[in-house]
């Protein structure tokens, strides 16, 4: 935890919050280092001991309530794992998923769904993904195509998504689709719903991207042909899964954001390392105004980003409103991340570019954020007209 909030931990609720999951995250890092899950993406393996550990630790869950067999807590906590988890150098794409999928079942599953696809999630015995991205509707998520028609008392899944992270790894997939056409719907919000989709169905096929991320989760273009749905694969009510899912999509702009503050102190940390101990003209290059102010910068800019992810996540958990606050906070974390990124990098002079010194590898995971899971644009499409009253700008 950054210096500030750890002064005031045993003070504050929220930073007593903090710091109980960051400690208890700590015993993950010392045993699970960066060069852990290095050692996964290079051998292409999902990192199952990583993921395991943190289940048995209660860790993968918080957020899910006691009484579904989580470790209770809110936001704040699982944001907290995700922050510590990227202070260690070790984000996960599927603690992002992970935590955006079980939101909308917990709030409106049956029992038997939450007890088949949330409870066993938290000793991390059975993962899911998340899909909602398609090749032609991009972040116009609205104009998708995959479509389930009812059968029986089932549904039949056609379509396709792309950029899933872990779709190989996951057991099950939650999957926004249609279930009506736009031009049936009065509003184009309607007419889509929410199911889990048991990845051994017969009629998904994965197709590997090849995305340099550097991360242990590869994305894939997942196909939909004839995919058989039972009926208990619905969550919620039919037509009416755009609302669930903008419910899971703030926790994930908060997780995002952890991430992204995690990342940039970690990036800021090594930074400050090299500047210290490299000397081309005798003095630490750390002591140049041009450098120390770079990274000065990044860190009150990471230090205000930080401050703001936690503010929308204390306002998620007390049930208020947290769209424009979570929004913002992934707004301004993954711009404070990137600030902090191109500071190491040009701390690092030529040996930036060296993958040994593991600083160009980091550049492609943080400028990410600034387009996944919701492009910045959108962010500022958001403040502009939902916050600041101004007309709709696409
Ligand atoms: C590594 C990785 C992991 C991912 N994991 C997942 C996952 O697990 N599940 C999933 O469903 N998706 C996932 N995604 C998809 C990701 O969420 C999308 O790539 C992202 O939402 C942007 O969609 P797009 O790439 O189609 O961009 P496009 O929609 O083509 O947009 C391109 C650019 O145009 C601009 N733009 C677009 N619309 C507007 C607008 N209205 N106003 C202003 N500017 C605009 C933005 O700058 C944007 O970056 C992942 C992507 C990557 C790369």
């Amino acid at each position: 935890m950054p210096a500030s909030t750890q002064e005031s931990a045993n003070s504050d609720p929220l930073n007593a919050r903090i710091a109980t999951v960051h400690e208890a995250t700590r015993a993950i890092s010392r045993q699970f280092p960066r060069s852990y899950i290095l050692d996964c993406i290079k051998a292409d393996r999902f990192p199952e001991e990583m993921w395991r550990a943190m289940g048995k630790q209660g860790l993968l869950g918080l957020s899910v309530p006691e009484e579904h067999g989580g470790s209770g807590g809110g936001v704040v906590e699982i944001v907290a794992l995700g922050e510590a988890l990227a202070l260690g150098g070790v984000p996960t794409l599927f603690l992002v998923v992970t935590g955006l999928s079980r939101v909308p079942i917990i709030r409106h599953g049956t029992a038997q769904q939450i007890a088949r696809f949330v409870t066993p999630t938290c000793d991390g015995s059975v993962k899911i993904c998340f899909a909602i991205t398609e090749p032609d509707a991009g972040t116009n998520s609205f104009n998708m195509s995959t479509f389930a028609r009812p059968e029986g008392d089932g549904w039949i899944l056609n379509g396709q998504k792309v950029f899933i992270s872990g779709a190989r790894d996951a057991d099950y997939m939650l999957v926004i689709a249609r279930t009506r056409k736009v031009s049936e719907v009065r509003h184009r919000t309607d007419g889509m719903s929410l199911f889990v989709v048991d990845m051994k169905s017969p009629g998904i096929r994965l197709d590997l991207l090849n995305i340099q991320v550097e991360t242990a989760e590869r994305q894939y273009q997942v196909f939909f042909d004839d995919v058989r749905l039972p009926a208990d694969s619905l969550i919620g009510e039919a037509d009416k899964g755009a609302r669930l899912m903008f419910e899971g999509l703030n926790s994930e702009r908060l997780l995002a954001a952890s991430a992204a503050i995690g990342l940039a102190d970690f990036v800021l940390k090594k930074a400050v390392s090299y500047a210290l101990d490299r000397k081309p003209f005798g003095k630490p290059i750390g002591s140049y105004q041009a450098l120390q102010h770079r990274l000065a910068l990044a860190k009150a800019e990471l230090e205000a980003a930080r401050l703001m992810t936690y503010s929308a996540a204390e306002r998620f958990d007390a049930g208020e409103d947290a769209g424009a606050h979570a929004n913002m906070a992934k707004l301004l974390a993954s711009r404070a991340a990137a600030a902090a990124m191109d500071a190491a990098i040009q701390t690092h002079g030529g040996y930036a570019f060296d993958r040994d010194y593991d600083i160009i590898t980091l550049w492609p995971m943080i400028r990410l954020m600034e387009i996944a899971p919701i492009n910045n644009e959108m962010l500022l499409n958001y403040i502009g007209e939902h916050v600041l009253g101004l007309p709709k700008s696409y």
